[in-house]
């Protein structure tokens, strides 16, 4: 398993980094950040997932629920 920067997200996204921000702290893009204010580290797959409207949780292959604000499976 590759680890993505949001920085690296928003390459392989064509998004705005501060999108890929936004879209981890609400929860629409599923990332890992150890605690508040840390790094945040996304499964390299789920930048796709992302895209794609896949289910982000498969494709990190993580069974962790984030601790913020996740609605969906
Ligand atoms: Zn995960």
């Amino acid at each position: 398993m590759s680890w993505l920067t949001p920085a690296d997200v928003a390459d392989h996204t064509g998004h705005h980094v501060v999108t890929v921000y936004r879209a981890l702290e609400s929860g629409q893009l599923h990332g890992h950040q150890p605690r508040r204010g840390a790094r945040w580290r996304i499964a390299e797959p789920v930048a796709d997932a992302w895209v794609t409207g896949l289910p982000q949780t498969d494709a990190c292959g993580c069974t962790t629920t984030l601790a913020r604000g996740r609605k969906t499976a």
